[in-house]
């Protein structure tokens, strides 16, 4: 199975070592996604586990016994096609390359596997293109 999910931790946990017990003890393969990670402040990581079932809640259930709050990440982003004018100011704001040009076309495409759900281009977007759906 594969699953993204959005990791929320107090500034205490953020030296501990998380993503290798995750790959270690419960096999997991670990994509960081995105991630916000100071000492001194919360931070927050998205990222996409792969690996047996099993192993995937045991490794959840690891996360929340230490103290980090974890949510699946359920949102998904959809791009208007009819609203959108390939401008590509989105593709400038994306942290992860989930828009960008194709050339020699020079149209927006959108990469949904990419896509880590921050918002930035539905709040950008001057045409309303973007839309987050629950
Ligand atoms: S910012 Fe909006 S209109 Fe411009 S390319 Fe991106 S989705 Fe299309
Ligand atoms: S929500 Fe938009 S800006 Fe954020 S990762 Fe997805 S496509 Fe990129």
């Amino acid at each position: 199975m594969n699953k993204k999910i959005v990791l929320r931790f107090k500034a205490t946990l953020s030296e501990q070592p998380i993503i290798y017990r995750l790959v270690k003890d419960y096999d997991l393969m670990v994509n960081i996604l995105k991630a916000d990670i100071n000492p001194r402040r919360e931070g927050s990581m998205v990222m996409e586990l792969t690996g047996e079932t099993e192993n995937f809640e045991n490794g959840v259930k690891y996360l929340e016994e230490v103290g980090v709050v974890v949510e699946l990440l359920s949102q998904t982003v959809i791009k208007n096609h009819e609203l959108c004018t390939d401008c590509g100011a989105c593709t400038v704001i994306c942290p992860v390359g989930a828009l960008f040009l194709e050339r020699p076309s020079m149209e927006v495409t959108f990469d949904n596997v990419k896509c880590v759900v921050c918002g930035l281009c539905v709040q950008y977007c001057p045409m309303k293109a973007m839309e987050v759906k629950f």
